[in-house]
């Protein structure tokens, strides 16, 4: 049996959500239709690795509907796939390293952003070492090769993880929450005891543009942090060219900073990138503060852990008014596998 619920419109579209009740993840959405993205034809992008300092080629293929991104090591004998997924994850220590059977893929965030925030579902991308190009520790340079791709329709709905229940998670000082809503938006806050940071936040939400907003906000560090990254292994490719790079009072790159909160801008790029590990993309209003890799993958995880927290579901097109079973019966009704 079909059951109506009426939910309120905060985006300009009608949100009427026929659900089935037996089938938890199975919604259908009548509002704008959206279907699932891949890229047109391969790129490639190659660049330094931070952790490794060597040099990293990753090349995005296309990819068919409900294939998500998958990630190939080429580079190791028997070519192993790492989707990426917050059940992967197996290290948040500076980066974000996925995992599989001992194969493994680092510093996943700022390319999974760049999907995220294009909207891109379906790419194939194969990499010739342990982690992604840092570029120049934005998701720029990963949009720049996403467009000059170009982007194609699967031709297949596009799916969304939509909250049910608030979510938290917390480490002391840090947490992060998530909250039930119709649409996506994020806000960051940061506190660093520096005279260029201090307290910064920044809201995100996905009316605006993620290219001109987020995409080219880069990582940053302490000048006399980077002594101690490189005994641990950490940061050997790490410059100028792709970082902020601070030392007691200012900033050590020629070209200053891209935004005045181009610090907090790229921890919500962070956080775009690590919900992505989902699996699609979140309605759900998101709060971090002070937060990393860590809690961001501990959020993705605690709302996949109970299929109470979330359901799964589809923009079917053109709204209508819907207000019977009889009316509902001939709606293209898609079943979405469980996560
Ligand atoms: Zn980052």
């Amino acid at each position: 049996m079909l059951n109506l619920l009426i939910l309120k419109d905060n985006k300009n579209f009608p949100v009427q959500i026929v659900m089935a009740q037996q089938l938890r993840s199975i919604c259908l959405v009548m509002g704008i239709r959206k279907l699932q993205n891949t890229i047109k034809h391969k790129v490639m992008v190659s660049g330094v690795g931070l952790h490794s300092g060597k040099t990293i080629h990753c090349t995005l293929h296309p990819a068919t509907e409900n294939h998500g991104i998958v990630f190939v090591r080429s580079d190791l004998a028997s070519k192993p796939k790492i989707p990426a997924h917050a059940s992967n994850v197996v290290r948040t220590q500076m980066c974000t390293t996925l995992g599989v059977e001992g194969a493994m893929i680092s510093t996943v965030e700022h390319l999974m952003a760049a999907l995220a925030g294009l909207e891109i579902d379906n790419v194939l991308i194969e990499v010739d070492g342990p982690e992604l190009p840092i570029l120049d520790g934005s998701s720029q340079m990963f949009v720049d090769a996403i467009l000059k791709a170009g982007l194609k329709s699967n031709h297949a709905p596009k799916k969304y993880l939509r909250l049910k229940k608030k979510i938290t998670v917390r480490n002391g000082d840090k947490w992060m929450v998530a909250e039930p809503s119709n649409s996506f938006s994020i806000t960051g806050g940061i506190e660093f005891n520096h005279t260029l940071i201090g307290k910064q936040t920044f809201a995100f939400s996905e009316n605006q543009n993620f290219q001109s907003e987020v995409a080219s906000a880069r990582t940053f560090g302490f000048i006399r942090e980077v002594e101690v990254l490189h005994k641990n292994g950490f940061a050997l490719g790490a410059s100028l060219d792709n970082a902020v790079v601070l030392d007691e009072a200012t900033v050590l790159n020629p070209d200053g900073l891209r935004f005045t909160d181009e610090f907090v801008r790229h921890k919500v790029l962070d956080a775009i990138g690590d919900l992505a590990l989902l699996g699609m993309q979140i309605k759900a209003d998101i709060s971090i503060h002070k937060s990393g890799h860590d809690l961001h993958v501990e959020l993705a995880r605690k709302i996949l852990e109970n299929p109470a927290n979330y359901e799964i579901v589809e923009y079917v097109g053109t709204p209508v008014h819907i207000n019977t079973e009889e009316e509902t019966a001939d709606l293209p009704l898609v079943a979405v596998g469980a996560y």
